[in-house]
Parts: structure tokens; C-alpha cells; sequence
């Protein structure tokens, strides 16, 4: 298990919840994502994305962008183990995030930065701030960017839709 794992374990009883502790292997062997309605406290949808076989995860209030030019804003959170991206259930009242737990989209993606002048890994992608994938969901189908606008304790990203070729030959 990866040390950026530990963030997560430590604020969840395993014994009580039933959420993964651990990882999992895949079967695609393409990176994966998944998108999970969060009925918590506050209604919310975790995004979650494959990196070095952890799950990276934001927080998105609103949910994702449905449109060009809406921007969401997507808050970090802690590395996920990627046994998670196949969870669904009802976290206990008084542990860690409780509430429902239902996966609202789910699939592969493409690293677009790969195929710059300039490639970038997803590593230096999250360490620049700046992420441009292609998701291939159910729902989801299209290029996507993630852009840190804030760093410090308090990390803020939004997350917005990117003009795709389609779109390009309309206008
Ligand atoms: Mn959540």
C-alpha cells in the first residue's frame, strides 16, 4: 500500500465502515476514473482519477460541468485506495463522511498533456496545476481540465469542460 494512503486510513474505522481499506488491481489497462454522489452532510460528487495506482480525489459541491464555459469548483482530498472506485454504500452514522454512497459515473481516460509539444505526466500535471484529460464514461464523454486557481493549506481547482474537435467544427 502506498504512503498516500495514510491520510485515508487514518481517518476511518474499518472495523465499522465498509469501505475498502486497501487496493485492488484492474482489469482495464488504461488509468481509470469514477465519479461518486456522495449523499454526506452535504450533497456532493468525488472525482476521482487514477495515478500511480491511487485514486486522486476532489470534492465537487455542484457537481461536474454540464456545459462549455461552467466552471465547478473541485476541492481536494485525500489519495483514495483503488479498491474505491468500485465502492458503493452507506457509510455508518459517526464515521468519516456518512451517508450514501452511489457510483454516478465511471470509466477510462486519456492523459491529453501526453500528446503535447511539451509532455507532461500526470504526476507533473497535478504538480502544475493544470490537468487536460479525455473521459470515457457512461455519462462522461469528452476533454476535460482540471486548474488549481489557489494553493497553500487550502487548495482550490475548477473543473471545466474543454472544447473538443466536434465543437471546434460547429463553430
Ligand atoms: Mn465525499
Amino acid at each position: 500500500m502506498t504512503d498516500s494512503l495514510k491520510a485515508y486510513r487514518a481517518k476511518r474505522d474499518f472495523n465499522v465502515t465498509t469501505e475498502p481499506a486497501g487496493g485492488q488491481t484492474r482489469a482495464s489497462d488504461r488509468p481509470i476514473f469514477v465519479i461518486q454522489r456522495h449523499d454526506a452532510s452535504t450533497l456532493h460528487y468525488d472525482f476521482r482519477l487514477e495515478v500511480d495506482g491511487v485514486l486522486k480525489s476532489w470534492a465537487v459541491p455542484k457537481g461536474p460541468p454540464d456545459e462549455l464555459g461552467e466552471r465547478r469548483l473541485a476541492v481536494p482530498t485525500e489519495d483514495h485506495p483503488m479498491g474505491y472506485a468500485n465502492f458503493e454504500g452507506r457509510i455508518p452514522k459517526g464515521q468519516y463522511g456518512a451517508g450514501k454512497v452511489e457510483i454516478w459515473d465511471s470509466g477510462t481516460y486519456r492523459n491529453l498533456r501526453e500528446t503535447g509539444d511539451e509532455p507532461a505526466s500526470m504526476n507533473e500535471a497535478l504538480d502544475e496545476g493544470k490537468v487536460e484529460i479525455f473521459l470515457e464514461g457512461r455519462r462522461l464523454h469528452g476533454p476535460y481540465a482540471l486548474i488549481r486557481t489557489a494553493g497553500g493549506d487550502e487548495p482550490r481547482w475548477l473543473w471545466l469542460q474543454m472544447k473538443s474537435d466536434e465543437d471546434n467544427e460547429k463553430s
